[in-house]
C-alpha cells in the first residue's frame, strides 16, 4: 500500500495549494487503505469525504511536497478523531468505593481475559482492591476461567453459587464488594455469538441493580462491519462509558477502531495485545492511525514535514505576539511546543520577567509533561470563539469547559490566569522590542 500511495503521491503537483483533483487522487487510495483495514464502507467514506472538503485548498507549506501534506492531514485527522476529547485514556471512574465495572461485548470478544487484566492493573498500577465476578451462566467453565485467572494475578473472585442467575450474581458482588472494603468491583458478563433480545435484556437488568460507573464494550479488533453493529446495539441499549479492543496483536489493521469511534462516539481506552494477563496497554491513537493507514515510510516523511511546518508556526505566532496578539490558540500552539522540548524551567530562565509565572506554575503543582496535556484538553474543550476570545470565559462556559476536559474548574481558572499574565507581557515585551530576543531564545 505504502507503494501505491507514494506513486500516487509523486504524480501531484509541486506547488501552490492543494486543489480538488490532488486531493480527490489521494484519498482515492486512502479510501482503500481503509477498506483493507476493515473500516466499514459507510464510514470510511464519510471519513474520506470530511478531509476531502478540509484538504482542498489548503496551503502547501513550503519545503512540503503536496504530496506530504496529504498525508500530514489524512494522518492527524485520523489520530485527532481516535483521540477525540480522550485526554484520559487508561483512566477509569474508579473513585466511590465499591466502584463497580460493568464488562459487555459478544462471546470470545475477550471480555474474560479483559476483566482479569484490567484487574491486575488496577491493583498494581492504581492500588486499587478488586473483586471480580463472573455473570456468565451461560458456560459453567467460564466461571472457572475467571477464578483460574484471579488466582494467577491474585486477585479475589466472587465464590460461585451454582443455580444463581446474573442479577442475582450482580446483587451478591455488589453486597459483597461493599462489605469486604473492596474499591472496585468488576462484572464479567456472558457473551452471545451475536447480538440477540435476551442477551440485551439480560445485561440491561443487571446494568439496573449495578449502576456501574463505567460500562466498558470489548471487540475484537479484527472484525470491521460486525464491530459497527455490535457496538451500536450495545450503545443503544446498555450506554457505554469506553471500548477495549481486544487482539491488536494480530494481523488485522484495526480499522475495527475508527468504526467504534465513529459510530458510538465513546472512547476507546485499552488495546489488548495477547492473551498474558499483562498484554493490555492504554489506547495511543497514533500508533492506531498509523497502522490502520498503513503508511510505514510514508510516516517518517509525515514527521519532516511537521518539522518544517513547526517552525512556520513558530514564526507566524512572533509575529502576532509583536502586534500584542496572543489568544488561547497561542498559548496552546506555545504549550505543545514546550511539552516537546521536554521542560520549561530552562525556556523560563531564558525569559525576562518570566519569574512571576514560574512561582504560579510551581504553586500550580509544578510543571511536567501532565500539565501540559491537561492544559491542553482544557483549550481543546473550548469552542473557536472562545480560543480567540478568552475573555468570554465566563461562569457557565467554565463549567462546560472544564468538564469537557474531566478536570476542575479551579485548574481553568489558573490556566486563564496564566493566560493573561502572558498576553500582559507579551504586550509589554512587544513595545519594548524584547519579544523577538525572548522568543528568539525560546525557538
Ligand atoms: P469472552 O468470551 O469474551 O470472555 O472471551 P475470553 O476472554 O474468554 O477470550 C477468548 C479468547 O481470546 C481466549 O483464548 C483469550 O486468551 C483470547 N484473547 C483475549 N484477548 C486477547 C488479545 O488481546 N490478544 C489475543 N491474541 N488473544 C486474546
Ligand atoms: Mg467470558
Amino acid at each position: 500500500l505504502s507503494d501505491r500511495l507514494s506513486g500516487v503521491f509523486d504524480k501531484l503537483t509541486k506547488q501552490g495549494a492543494l486543489s480538488e483533483e490532488d486531493v480527490s487522487l489521494a484519498l482515492r487510495e486512502v479510501r482503500v487503505a481503509l477498506l483493507e483495514a476493515d473500516v466499514s464502507l459507510p464510514i470510511a467514506r464519510d471519513f474520506v469525504k470530511a478531509i476531502q472538503a478540509k484538504a482542498t485548498g489548503q496551503a502547501v507549506t513550503k519545503s512540503v511536497t503536496p504530496g506530504q501534506q496529504v498525508v500530514k492531514i489524512v494522518h492527524d485527522e485520523m489520530v485527532h478523531f481516535l483521540a477525540g476529547d480522550n485526554a484520559n485514556a487508561g483512566e477509569l471512574k474508579v473513585d466511590n468505593p465499591p466502584a463497580p465495572i460493568l464488562m459487555v461485548g459478544l462471546q470470545g470478544s475477550g471480555k474474560t481475559t479483559t476483566t482479569a487484566k484490567l484487574a491486575k492493573r488496577l491493583t498494581e498500577k492504581n492500588g486499587k482492591k478488586v473483586l471480580m465476578a463472573s455473570l456468565d451462566t451461560q458456560r459453567p467453565a467460564a466461571m472457572e476461567q475467571l477464578a483460574v485467572l484471579g488466582t494467577q494475578i491474585g486477585v479475589d473472585t466472587l465464590p460461585i453459587v451454582k443455580g444463581e442467575n446474573a442479577v442475582k450474581i450482580a446483587k451478591r458482588a455488589k453486597q459483597q464488594a461493599l462489605l469486604g472494603g473492596y474499591d472496585v468491583f468488576m462484572l464479567d458478563t456472558a457473551g452471545r455469538l451475536s447480538i440477540d433480545d435476551e442477551l440485551m435484556a439480560e445485561v440491561e437488568a443487571v446494568r439496573d441493580v449495578a449502576s456501574p460507573r463505567e460500562t466498558l464494550l470489548v471487540v475484537d479488533g479484527l472484525t470491521g462491519q460486525d464491530a459497527v453493529h455490535t457496538a451500536e446495539n450495545f450503545d443503544a441499549r446498555i450506554g457505554i462509558s469506553g471500548v477495549v479492543l481486544t487482539r491488536m496483536d494480530g494481523d488485522g489493521r484495526g480499522g475495527a477502531a475508527l468504526s467504534m469511534r465513529a459510530v458510538t462516539g465513546r472512547p476507546i481506552k485499552y488495546v489488548g495485545l495477547g492473551e498474558k494477563m499483562d498484554a493490555l496497554e492504554e489506547f495511543h491513537p497514533e500508533r492506531v492511525a498509523g497502522r490502520i493507514l498503513g503508511m510505514g515510510d510514508i510516516v517518517s516523511l509525515v514527521e519532516k514535514a511537521q518539522e518544517s511546518i513547526e517552525v512556520e508556526q513558530a514564526e507566524k505566532m512572533m509575529k502576532r505576539m509583536k502586534k500584542g496578539m496572543f489568544n488561547m490558540n497561542d498559548l496552546k500552539a506555545q504549550l505543545e511546543q514546550m511539552s516537546k522540548m521536554g521542560g520549561m524551567e530552562g525556556i523560563m530562565g531564558m525569559m525576562p520577567g518570566m519569574k512571576k509565572m514560574q512561582k504560579q506554575i510551581d504553586d500550580a503543582g509544578g510543571i511536567d509533561e501532565k500539565v501540559f496535556a491537561r492544559q491542553i484538553a482544557l483549550i481543546n474543550s473550548m469552542t473557536k470563539k472562545e480560543r480567540a476570545n478568552p475573555k468570554l470565559m465566563q461562569a457557565s462556559r467554565k463549567k462546560r469547559v472544564a468538564r469537557g476536559a474531566g478536570l476542575e474548574v479551579s485548574e481553568l481558572n489558573q490556566l486563564l490566569k496564566m493566560h493573561r499574565q502572558m498576553a500582559d507581557m507579551m504586550k509589554k515585551m512587544g513595545k519594548g522590542g524584547m519579544l523577538k530576543q525572548a522568543m528568539g531564545a525560546m525557538f
